[in-house]
Parts: C-alpha cells; structure tokens; sequence
C-alpha cells in the first residue's frame, strides 16, 4: 500500500490541476510534464501503424446481434432522436431491473434504483466523485483498470491498493493485504469481478472478505461487472447479493461486453435511491444524458440470455485456442476464469530474445511477431510491489475471430525459434 504520487506541480507553484491529479493516477504524466494517452490508445495505434494483430484493447472484431442493430437503426427512424429522460429511457431501466431479478434475485426499482449511463465508465468515474473527497481512501484490487485509478485521482482520494497473486488457482485476492490496506479513512471499495486484466472471477470467499472489510469500516462498494456473463464455468456472484451489502453497493454494467457492442456506450449503475441520487447529480453535469436511441435497443437486448450464453461459449475456446499457443511459444499463461483477457508470464522467453521485461516486448512484439499485447504494468501503479511482480506479464485479448487467432498463434511460434 503506497500513496498516489505527487503530481508535478507548475512553476507558478499553484499546484497541479484536476487533469494531472488525474493523468497521474493513471500512470500517464511524464517528469518532464508531458502526457500520454491511454496504453489501449498506444497500442491500436501500434498495431495499425505495423499492421500487427491487436490482441491490446479489448473489443470484439464481431458486432453483436443483428436484432438489436436494427432495433436501434428504427429508433432513430421513428425520432427518438433528441434527449433521452436524464435517468434513462423506462423501458431500459425496467430491463436493467428485470435482469438483476431474473438472474440474481435482486428487487431494483426502476424509476429510483437506476440510472442509464454513458457506458460503465461514466457510471465508474459518476460514482467515484459524488462519494469520495480528499483525505478518503479508496481501496482497488491490483492490478486495476486503468479508469479506476483515473477517476480516484480525479476525485482528489487517495488510491489504497490489495494485491490479486498469480497462482496454481489463477490470480487470487491476498486477503490478509486487504485487511491491512483498509484503513480508518477507507471510503469507498472500488470491485471489479469478472476481473480486468487478469481474468479472476472472485470466490464467495474471497467476496466475503471484502464485504466483511466494507461493513466494519462502513465503506461503500463500487462494483463493476462488465464481464458479468463472460465466464468459463466460474460463477459470477454480484456482490450487492450478500447479506447486508444492497444498502451500500452500487453496481455497475454495459451493454458493450455482454452484447459486443462496445462502440454504444450504454451503460447503467443501480444502488439504494440514496446513492444513486448522489451519482445522478455529478452525471447529469457530466453528459446531461445518454444515446437516446441505444437505449431502447439494449433495453430490448436486455431480454435475450441466449446471446451473452453464446459469447461466453465461444470465448471459452477462443481462450483455450489462445492460452494454447501462448503457452506453445514459450509463456506461462494463467488462465482466466472469465473476461475477454489472458495474463502470459514472459519471464522464461525474456533472456533468449535479449529484452528486458513485459514493457520492451510489448513495444518489440509487432515487429517479433507481428502481434500486440498490453504490458500488466499499465494496470498497476509505477514502482508497486504488483508492479514489479508483474513486471514480465503481458495482457492479451481473445475476443478476436478464431481465424485471427489462429494467425497470432502462428505468428507467436516464431518466438520460440528467435
Ligand atoms: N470496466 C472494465 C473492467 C472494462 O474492461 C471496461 C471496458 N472495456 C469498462 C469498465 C468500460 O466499459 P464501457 O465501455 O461500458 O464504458
Ligand atoms: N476495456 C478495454 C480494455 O481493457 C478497452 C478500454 C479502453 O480502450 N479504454 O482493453
């Protein structure tokens, strides 16, 4: 557990502001001051500039149903074309509380409980700054999604973090670590299971430790499950299911994992009305409202579990078409449990290709094997003990036609034999 670094501060000496609080958190603000864009923007453009596989950025090289495409192509047809309400459309958000019934058991009110949002990450960032402040501690897994960090950042908290360890089970919480990381001034649990990078869906167990951490230090737990439907055989259990954490979660999800329509940005947060109504009030000042004519179509896709069953059962052979090769190429590969995402240890391929940790082979790989990976160092704070443990892991994604993987497979071998 270490503090977020001190951002720069300007010669004026009026200290940084928001956007280097923010670009800090993320990892992305150079000493010289200069800042970079996101890893997953670095690295598309990587890939297009090498014509390389991009096995970076998570996003499906598939749309999602035609039904749904259609659905909203006649809502903007029909003229649902100017502001949506600034909750959400009724019919999305009494889907979004049919699904939480029909798959979790969980009673949502529609009209207090949820809000419609722009994506998970605006719901994620709308959260994290209507209910934390300077000096409140905001506790993370890590590695994190780069978001996180950012919108902690943002919000003037300081970012605590409890370490996922790879092992023989897959990336496990350290729960001992998080038991010391919860301090007095913890705030707030940012939770993300089906877990991005490393692919862990969270154990009951483990799920009950940070719930048990949440109610003794009366924090709230933010919890974001994209990936909810992406699971290989492991459960996803929402952590607003366990006795006594409704009335302080907030849970959040999007349309663009479950129904690969990542390009939509239709997400949704649903809590106790109290809560909500907090996040409400900083996201009405963010965007106002979201894509009017998505939202009826998700609501509509919200109804179909045979399209999230489906991608969940391809992307489990994709995941083991790609663990395969990685692990033929000379990888130690985890495998995930869910998610679009692998964690390959490139700790034995290192010496024999002259570099020196994930970070130089992500940057060589397009030129190596004509594929691009993303470093876990990009979801880890700079200098943390994760990030030197993980210091030679890359992520890649598997959420890619099977022919396209089979190529980055075949192009992968060629590492063996560098
Ligand atoms: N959370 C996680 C863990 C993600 O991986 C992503 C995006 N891939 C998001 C949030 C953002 O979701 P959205 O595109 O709906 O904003
Ligand atoms: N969530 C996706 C990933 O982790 C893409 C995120 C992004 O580009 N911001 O790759």
């Amino acid at each position: 557990m270490e503090d977020s670094p001190a951002p720069r501060t300007d010669p004026a000496g009026r200290g940084p502001d928001r956007w280097q609080h923010t670009a800090s958190a993320a990892g992305l603000l150079a000493d010289d001051g200069s800042v970079a864009v996101t890893i997953f923007a670095e690295m598309s453009a990587l890939a297009v500039r090498t014509g390389a596989i991009n096995l970076g950025q998570g996003f499906p090289d598939v749309d999602g149903p035609e039904y749904v495409k259609q659905a909203a192509v006649r809502a903007i047809e029909e003229g649902r074309n100017q502001y949506a309400p600034g909750d959400g459309v009724p019919e999305l958000r009494r889907a979004v509380a049919a699904h939480q019934k029909r798959h979790y058991g969980l009673d949502v009110d529609p009209d207090t409980e949820v809000l419609v949002t722009t994506g998970a990450t605006e719901a994620l960032t709308a959260s994290i700054l209507a209910l934390t402040r300077p000096g409140d501690e905001v506790l993370t897994l890590e590695p994190f999604y780069d978001s996180h960090a950012a919108a902690i950042g943002m919000s003037g908290a300081t970012h605590v973090t409890a370490p996922l360890v790879p092992g023989p089970d897959g990336f496990r919480l350290d729960v001992e670590a998080l038991r010391a990381a919860a301090s007095p001034r913890l705030r707030m649990i940012v939770l993300n299971s089906p877990h991005n990078p490393t692919g862990t869906v969270l154990t009951p167990g483990e799920l009950a430790a940070v719930a048990a951490v949440a109610r003794e230090r009366d924090a709230i737990v933010v919890t974001d499950e994209v990936y909810e439907h992406l699971t290989f055989g492991a459960e996803h259990v929402p952590m607003a299911t366990l006795p006594g954490m409704a009335e302080r979660t907030l849970t959040i999800s999007s349309s663009g994992k479950t129904f690969s329509f990542t390009g939509w940005k239709v997400g949704w947060v649903h809590g106790p009305a109290t809560l909500v109504t907090a996040v409400r009030t900083v996201k009405q000042f963010l965007t106002y409202t979201s894509g009017a004519p998505f939202q009826p179509a998700i609501a509509l896709a919200l109804d179909d579990d045979e399209t999230p069953r489906a991608l969940a059962a391809s992307l489990a052979e994709r995941r083991d078409l790609l663990c395969a090769g990685l692990e033929a190429a000379g990888f130690t590969v985890t495998r995930p449990a869910g998610t679009y995402f692998v964690m390959a240890d490139a700790t034995e391929l290192l010496p024999r290709l002259g570099l020196r940790d994930g970070v130089e082979l992500c940057r060589r790989l397009p030129e190596l094997a004509g594929v691009v990976a993303i470093p876990a160092t990009a979801f880890c704070r700079a200098g943390s003990p994760t990030a030197r443990a993980l210091a030679n892991h890359v992520r890649l994604t598997f959420v890619k036609r099977e022919d396209v993987l089979r190529e980055a497979v075949t192009r992968l071998a060629a590492l063996r034999q560098a």
